[in-house]
């Protein structure tokens, strides 16, 4: 037996145990999960509610009616970390009035010692806190707690294996997450993700494709295969594939639904994936390609491994192949040493690529990480009004695509009903969310609507099959 089959046996006996001993303990045990951060901690977390479910839970939103609390945590930015501190702070007062409760931390944040640290001395309450290494190990702690252990630390990185057969809850019918790897090897100086979540690491590509056949055969009809850089997906397999081949893979696979994938590295995006994506037709034609600045200098302080001039190319080229392409990107604001001038770049490199939306960071100096010593002499309010200019830039640009769409007709994929429950939300093969009127026996289906644009909101009609 390999090493990954017994770690998830050893699993599978506690799930079963933890089971037994909620249920006398609780009757219908309940547990709410929180999760903050990127798509691969929603990810992580549908495999810990997977497990949890298993063990006898019942998933709630209301931590307030919860008898296990998790917090799944980010540690990007310090923003994220504060949110997280304030809300584990609250379940204090649950814990007064359920002693049965149990509260746990996981995620990229408590991978992180000082954070450890910090947590088993100021948040006495807190039960088990566990790193991205172990999360597989979930049932062993709720187990051992349960039991009356001692409070559990456990954020060891022995494990660089991936633990394949975890249960998995997903949280919506229609679009799914897929990982693809994990961890990083990039080193951008800013970033603390190959520090909390360790080597890359690639899933084989049959584990990947049987978990995409399950999700097509359950109704998911739009798939985002998930990486901190899936373009090098298949280093280190001792099958010979890249993500390019990966994705044709799937491409291949029956059925009615989209493929869509995150994050693409600018330094490893080649030409082959670009036209792997024009023609591969369950490919969407959206490409989140993160250039964080306009400016070689800072790119290069940033350790990114590409200059402007060849991001901009690789813009050009998949603009060719595919006209119609959504492209979206992540940009920092106010990296150490950045000059306004230098700034101003990134504002012209966004105005000449057109993206169809952005995601905005102000820097935020990670604990550990080489950008931190770095001397940093703009102050947080000029940052800001920077981070103003960009916004303000990117949205007369955001306004300009979506004027584009205005009279055409756009095959969509009905996701979900609006707030009004009278419409259904519709995402074309880019990024756009159409709303139209129609009723819930649509969802999950793919309809063809004609955009009409209505104060600044995308609306649309359905065009009925003669
Ligand atoms: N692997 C992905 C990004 C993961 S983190 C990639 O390389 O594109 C998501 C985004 O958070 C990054 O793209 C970056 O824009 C932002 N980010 C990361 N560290 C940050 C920091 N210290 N301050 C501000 N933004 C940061
Ligand atoms: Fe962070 Fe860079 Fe890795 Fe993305 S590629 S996760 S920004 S180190």
């Amino acid at each position: 037996m390999s090493k990954t089959n017994t770690v998830l046996e050893q699993q599978n006996i506690y799930m079963q145990k933890v089971k037994a001993l909620v249920g006398e303990l609780y009757g219908q045990p309940k547990a709410c999960v929180n999760t903050f951060g990127c798509q691969q901690n929603v990810s992580d977390s549908e495999h810990i509610k997977g497990m949890l479910e298993t063990m006898g839970y019942v998933i709630t939103e209301d931590p307030t009616d919860a008898d296990f609390v998790l917090f799944n945590t980010c540690a990007v930015r310090e923003h994220a970390q504060d949110r997280v501190y304030g809300n584990i702070g609250t379940t204090k007062q649950l814990k007064k009035s359920r002693s049965n409760m149990i509260i746990a931390v996981c995620g990229c944040m408590a991978q992180q010692q000082y954070v450890a640290d910090r947590i088993k001395n100021s948040y006495p309450y807190v039960d088990i806190l566990f790193g991205t290494h172990v999360t597989h190990k979930l049932p062993e702690f709720l187990y051992k707690r349960l039991n009356g252990s001692p409070r559990i630390f456990d954020i060891s990185t022995d494990n660089n294996e991936i633990i394949e057969g975890i249960p998995v809850h997903r949280d919506k019918s229609v679009k799914g997450w897929l990982p693809i790897m994990y961890g990083c090897n990039n080193f951008c100086t800013y970033c603390v993700v190959p520090y909390v979540r360790g080597r890359e690491r690639s899933r084989t590509s049959a584990e990947i494709i049987n978990e995409a056949k399950l999700m097509i055969e359950s109704g998911i009809h739009d798939i985002t295969l998930l990486g901190q850089n899936v373009n090098s997906y298949g280093k280190g397999l001792s099958e010979d594939i890249n993500f390019a081949g990966l994705l044709r893979k799937l491409n291949d696979l029956p059925g009615d639904f989209r493929l869509r994938f995150m994050t693409s590295h600018p330094k490893d995006c080649t030409k082959e994936l670009l036209d792997t994506m024009a023609e591969c037709e369950k490919v969407a034609h959206h490409l989140h390609l993160p250039v964080q600045c306009g400016n070689d200098r800072v790119l290069k302080e940033m350790n990114r491994h590409y200059d402007r001039e060849t991001y901009l190319s690789l813009i050009e080229y998949a603009k060719e192949k595919m006209p119609d392409i959504a492209l979206t990107s992540d940009i920092i604001v106010g990296f150490p040493g950045e000059t306004y001038e230098e700034f101003c770049d990134t504002l012209s490199l966004i105005k000449q690529v057109k993206y169809n939306s952005l995601f905005t960071f102000i820097y935020s100096p990670r604990p550990g990480t080489p950008a931190a010593e770095m001397p940093d002499n703009i102050s947080r309010e000029e940052k800001g009004r920077w981070f103003n200019e960009l916004l303000e830039a990117q949205d007369v640009i955001g306004r300009v695509k979506e004027k584009e769409l205005d009279g055409k007709t756009y095959r969509v994929l009905c996701e979900e009903v609006s707030e009004d429950g009278l419409h259904i939300l519709g995402r074309t093969n880019g990024t756009a969310v159409i709303e139209f009127e129609g009723d819930t026996s649509l969802i999950g289906s793919f309809v063809d609507v004609k955009v009409n644009i209505v104060n600044n909101v995308l609306k649309g009609a359905m065009i009925k099959e003669k």
